[in-house]
Formats: C-alpha cells, structure tokens, sequence
C-alpha cells in the first residue's frame, strides 16, 4: 500500500474513532444530566407528571440518537476531507525527497525543492536543497580542477613538443634544447608536487610535525636561502625583527615552504632597486610572520581571490616567470595544517604584505 494510503487511513481512523468517542459519551451522559432537570420539572406538576415524564425521555433520547446519526456521516466527511489533505501534503513532499535524491545521484545537482509549506516540511527541503547546493559546487570545482590541471600542462608540453622538434630538424643546438626541455621538465614536476600538496591540505591528509621553533632562527636560515636571487635582481633584502621572539609551535620545513614561497612571489613582483622585507611580531594570538615588498601591488579585485588555485593577476607573466599558479594555495594550506592563518594587505601599485600568524608553542 502506498504513503499515501497508509496515511490516509490512520487520519481517517483517528477522526472517526474520535467522533465515534463522542456518540458514545453523549449518549451515555446526556440521559444522566438530563435526568436531574426532569425530577424538578416532576416534583413541580406532581401525579400528572410521571406520564409526561416517559414521553419527554423517550422524545429526547431518540432526538439525541437522531441528530448524532445524522452528524456522523457530515463529520465523516470532514474527516475524510482533512485526512487527504494532510496525507497529500506529506507524502507529497516525500514522493519529491525522493525524486530529488534520484536526481541527484544521476548527478544533476542543480535539482532544488519548493521551500514552501508547513515549517518542519520547508525546513526538510531547505537542508536538501543545501546538500545539492554544496554538492554543486563540489561538482563544479572538481571540473574546475580537471580543466585547469590540463590547461597548466598542455603550456609545458607544447614548449616541450617544440623543442624536440627544432632538435630533430637541427634548427636549436643540442646544448639548448637540452636546458630549455629540463626547464620545462622542473616546471611540470614544480606543479604536480604543488598540486599533491594542495590536494592533501585540502583532504586533510598532510602530516604536519609541529614542535617549538625559534622564528628568528627560521627567519635568518630563509633570508640566507634568498640572498643569491635577491642580490642578482638587485632587489634588498631586509629582516625585522626584535631579537628575542617567543618559540612557535610548526613544523620546520612546512614553515620553510610557506617563507620560500611568499620570498619568490614577493622578489618576482619587485623591480630591481626595490626592497623587500622579511620580518616577525608577537602579537596576542602568537607570532605574525610577514613578508613585505615595495612592488606591483595587489588591486582589491584580485585581492579576495588570489589565494584560489590557479588564480593569477597576470597569467602570462606568471607562466612566463616559472610560477605554478598554486603557490599561495599552498602556502595557505600549509599555515591553516599548522594550526595558523593567513592574510594579505595590499595596495595596487605601492607593495604588498603576506603575513600569516602561527600559534606560540606550549611551555
Ligand atoms: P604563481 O605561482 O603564479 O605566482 P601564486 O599562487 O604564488 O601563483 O600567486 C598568485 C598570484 O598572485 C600571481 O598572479 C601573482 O602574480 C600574484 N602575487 C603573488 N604574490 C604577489 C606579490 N607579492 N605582489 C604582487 N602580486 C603577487
């Protein structure tokens, strides 16, 4: 038997065993009360009454029986009607619960449910339509994902088909095409290891093996890693810090990562003769390392996404510069791993400051 059915009946029982309830406590009470009004009627006519009496119970209980039979089938009725709706209404909003978990499982997440109706019934249809929102936007991003992961390797692999073709026609030097295709080659690898860290981060699977660092310590071995590049492209390279910064709680080469990643972006961004620096503060929530830079600067527009996979401000000379795409994700994702947060102020045109806040290591 259907929902609906099922329903149906246990309304129409339930109405019809209340009005059942009712005939019969009227019948049953009704003759009781009435009885103490026809004994004072009684007591008043004297002898002459005890006829009437007789007719007058007689008139009132078949008027009482009457008029309840005749009720009965008007309050069927109405029972019945209210029966259907109510079970209309629920197994309705079922039958659609149904359906759109069907939908959904044939992958069409832009299925939605009315969110009109009785308040619990909405609510249902309000998380349902939640789950396939979410489930959407899932869809949409692993598409994403798959497109831009083919976008960023078919670049490197049409630089790396080229190549082989100028070496096999004789057109580039051995030696050339050599270096130019193990450029290509390190970039690739650059960009599968970025995005297997980004999908561990995001899965929640990267180990991290935090224990009690020195910042100045980590700040002074990522200034000395720098300072080749830096002094090529004539860019400074400055620390500030005070000289004793309370320990934080990280993991030691994730903390390198994330440094060498905002130091490469910061020195990509700068033109020779600028400055960047490379610092850290105690501030109440634990240690706020940053990287500041006097270059290109960040417009609001980009702001709010560059921390997005694949988000760049200038694709071209991103690609062209060596960088993934993916480095700030990372770099996020390390800092969030490591139980921290980061942030960005920027102004377009003047420079930028990457910080990122790790937590003080426990005594
Ligand atoms: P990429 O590897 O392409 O640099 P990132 O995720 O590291 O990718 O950076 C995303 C975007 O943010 C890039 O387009 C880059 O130009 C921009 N960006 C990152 N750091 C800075 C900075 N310090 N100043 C200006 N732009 C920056």
């Amino acid at each position: 038997m259907s929902l609906f059915a099922r329903l149906f009946l246990a309304h129409l029982l339930v109405l019809l065993l209340a009005a059942g309830a009712m005939f019969w406590v009227a019948e049953l009470l009704a003759p009781r009360f009435y009885q103490g009004h026809l004994q004072h009627m009684m007591d008043m006519m004297g002898p002459m009454g005890l006829s009437l009496r007789a007719s007058l119970e007689e008139g009132l209980y078949s008027t009482l029986r009457n008029a309840l039979l005749a009720a009965l089938p008007v309050a069927a009725l109405f029972a019945a009607s209210l029966a259907f709706l109510l079970s209309r209404r629920v197994s309705n909003t079922v039958t659609l619960l149904a359906r759109g978990a069907q939908e959904i499982a044939h992958g069409r997440y832009n299925y939605r449910l009315s969110e009109e109706g009785p308040t619990e019934l909405a609510e249902l249809a309000k998380q349902f339509n939640y789950l396939s929102k979410t489930l959407e936007q899932v869809e949409q991003s692993r598409v994403n994902l798959i497109g831009s992961v083919a976008h960023e390797l078919r670049t490197p692999l049409t630089a790396l088909q080229g190549y082989a073709e100028a070496l096999s026609d004789g057109v580039l030097p051995k030696e050339d095409a050599a270096k130019k295709i193990a450029r290509e080659v390190r970039a690739m690898g650059r960009l599968v290891e970025d995005l297997s860290l980004v999908s561990r981060v995001e899965a929640g699977i990267l180990e991290v093996h935090p224990q009690p660092l020195d910042p100045l310590k980590i700040l002074q071995e990522s200034q000395e890693r720098f300072a080749l590049p830096f002094a090529e492209k004539v860019v400074q390279l400055e620390l500030a810090s005070a000289d004793h910064l309370p320990p934080v709680c990280a993991d030691p080469e994730r903390l390198h990562q994330v440094l060498s990643n905002l130091l490469s972006n910061a020195l990509r961004c700068t033109p020779a003769g600028g400055q960047v620096t490379l610092g850290a503060e105690p501030i109440k929530e634990g240690v706020r390392f940053f990287v500041r830079d006097t270059g290109l600067g960040i417009a609001p527009e980009h702001q709010a996404r560059i921390f997005e996979r694949f988000y760049r401000v200038d694709p071209a000379r991103s690609r062209r510069e060596g960088g993934t795409g993916v480095g700030l994700t990372v770099a996020k994702g390390l800092v969030e791993a490591m139980g921290g947060r980061m942030g960005l102020e920027s102004v377009a045109g003047k420079g930028s400051t990457f910080y990122f806040i790790l937590p003080f290591a426990k005594a």
